[in-house]
C-alpha cells in the first residue's frame, strides 16, 4: 500500500480528464496488459490489475471524488473515523463486473467472460438519496429511509418453484449456468464464456413456477433503513450501507445501498471545503471604538473583539471552527468572517445632529447646510475632485439644484 502509484499517473491521463478520457486510456492500458494477451506474464498481470483498480476507482465520481480529496487513504481499511459505517473503503468491489462492463463491447455481445458465472456472487448496489440541512452535514445525523428491497420469497423458500415442485438441471447447460463461444475478436480467436441464456446462469429452470414471486424467488418489501451520514459529508458525497442492495446470487452477499447525500444551503455559512465563509454586520461606531460583538458560527454565536479602528472587509479567521473532517472528527477547518460596516439607511434628527457634531471634531466641513430638512441632494464624485467642489460649494454660493 505503501508505494501504490497515483491512479491518475497509472491510467496515464490528467486530474481534470473527463469520464470518457478515463474510459479510454483504461482500454488502452487493459488491452496492453490483458492476462490474455500476455499469457505467464506476472508483470503485465500486476499492470492489469493496477490499472483496473485505478479505473473503477476513477470511473465513479463518487470514489473518485474521495480519492481526489484524500489519495489512497480514503480507501484503506481501519482508517479510523468511519467507525460503524461502512463508507469509505474498497475490496468488495468485483473487478469481474469492471472488467465486464468495459470489454462487453470489445469481446463483442455486451458479455462478460466471467469464469464466477455460476459461483455465488454479489447482488447489484442500489441507489438512494437524501437530503440534510447544512447544520447536520455539520455535525452527522441519523436519516431513516423508506426503500424496496427484494426478500427471498417465503412461499418458496427462494427456489421460484410451485411448493411441491423443484428447479430442473437446465438441459442447455447441463446445470453449469455456462456456454462457452469461441470468437474471432481484434486480438485473434477468444474463448469466450458466456451465462447460459436459458436460465440465466443459474444452472436450473423452473417448469412450475410460485405464485407469489412469479418464479423469482424473490419478494418486493419496503423497508426503513437507518443512514449513518458522518459529520463532514458535503454535497454530493454518498454513504454506503452495506448488503442493503440486491439479493446476492447463488447464495453471495447482497449488493449495497449507495446513498447519495444533498445538503441544503444555508442562509447565513458558505462551505467551501472544509472552511466555512460568512460575513458579519459592525457598525460604525464599533468599528471606530472597537467592540465585543456576537459571530455566528456553526457551534453557535461566540464572542469577538474587535479592534478600535477596524475597517469594513477585514477578514477574520476563527480556527478550527469550520467542518469536521470526515476522517476525524476532531480536525476541523476554519470560518473566515468578513466584517463590513453598515452605514445607516434612516437617521433621527438627533444622530443626525450627532454626526454634524461628529464631523466637525474631524474637521471635515458640514453638509450642506442650507438644507434644513437634510435632503438635499448630492450627487456622486469622483474622489479627487471632491474636496474641490466641496469648497466651492461652500464658499461660492449654491450647486445648481
Ligand atoms: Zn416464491
Ligand atoms: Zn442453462
Amino acid at each position: 500500500m505503501a508505494d501504490k502509484r497515483d491512479y491518475y499517473e497509472v491510467l496515464g491521463v490528467n486530474k481534470n480528464a473527463t469520464e470518457n478520457e478515463i474510459k479510454r486510456a483504461y482500454r488502452k492500458v487493459a488491452k496492453k496488459y490483458h492476462p490474455d494477451m500476455n499469457p505467464g506474464d506476472k508483470n503485465a498481470e500486476e499492470k492489469f490489475k493496477e490499472a483496473s483498480e485505478a479505473y473503477e476507482v476513477l470511473s465513479d465520481p463518487d470514489k473518485r471524488a474521495r480519492y481526489d480529496q484524500f489519495g489512497h487513504a480514503a480507501f484503506e481499511q481501519g482508517g479510523g473515523g468511519a467507525g460503524g459505517f461502512g463508507g469509505f473503503d474498497f475490496g468488495s468491489g468485483d473487478m469481474g463486473d469492471i472488467f465486464g462492463d468495459i470489454f462487453g463491447d470489445f469481446f463483442g455481445g455486451g458479455s462478460r467472460s466471467n469464469a464466477r458465472r455460476n459461483g455465488p456472487r454479489q447482488g447489484a448496489n442500489l441507489r438512494a438519496a437524501v437530503r440534510i440541512t447544512f447544520d447536520e452535514a455539520i455535525r452527522g445525523v441519523d436519516k431513516e429511509l423508506e426503500i424496496t428491497l427484494k426478500e427471498k420469497c417465503n412461499t418458496c423458500g427462494g427456489s421460484g418453484a410451485k411448493p411441491g415442485t423443484s428447479p430442473e438441471t437446465c438441459s442447455k447447460c447441463n446445470g453449469t449456468g455456462q456456454v462457452v463461444y469461441t470468437q474471432q475478436s481484434m486480438f485473434g480467436m477468444v474463448r469466450n464464456v458466456q451465462p447460459c441464456p436459458d436460465c440465466n446462469g443459474t444452472g436450473q429452470v423452473i417448469r412450475y413456477k410460485c405464485a407469489d414471486c412469479s418464479g423469482t424467488g424473490y419478494i418486493k418489501v419496503r423497508k426503513k433503513i437507518k443512514v449513518p451520514i458522518p459529520a463532514g459529508i458535503d454535497n454530493g458525497q454518498s454513504v454506503r450501507i452495506r448488503e442493503k442492495g440486491e439479493p446476492g446470487i447463488n447464495g453471495g452477499p447482497r449488493g449495497d445501498l449507495l446513498v447519495n447525500v444533498n445538503v441544503s444551503r444555508h442562509p447565513k455559512f458558505q462551505r467551501q471545503e472544509y472552511d466555512i465563509f460568512s460575513t458579519e454586520p459592525i457598525t460604525f461606531a464599533q468599528a471606530a471604538l472597537g467592540a465585543t460583538i456576537k459571530i455566528d458560527t456553526v457551534d453557535g454565536p461566540m464572542d469577538y473583539t474587535i479592534k478600535p479602528g477596524t475597517q469594513t472587509d477585514t477578514k477574520i479567521r476563527l480556527k478550527n471552527k469550520g467542518v469536521p473532517s470526515l476522517r476525524n472528527k476532531n480536525l476541523r477547518g476554519n470560518h473566515f468572517v468578513t466584517l463590513v460596516v453598515q452605514v445607516p439607511e434612516r437617521m433621527t434628527e438627533a444622530q443626525k445632529e450627532a454626526l454634524r457634531r461628529f464631523q466637525e471634531a474631524m474637521g471635515e466641513v458640514p453638509p450642506a447646510q442650507t438644507d434644513a430638512s437634510g435632503a438635499a441632494k448630492t450627487e456622486p464624485e469622483k474622489h479627487e475632485k471632491h474636496e474641490k467642489h466641496e469648497r466651492k460649494g461652500f464658499f461660492g454660493g449654491k450647486k445648481k439644484k
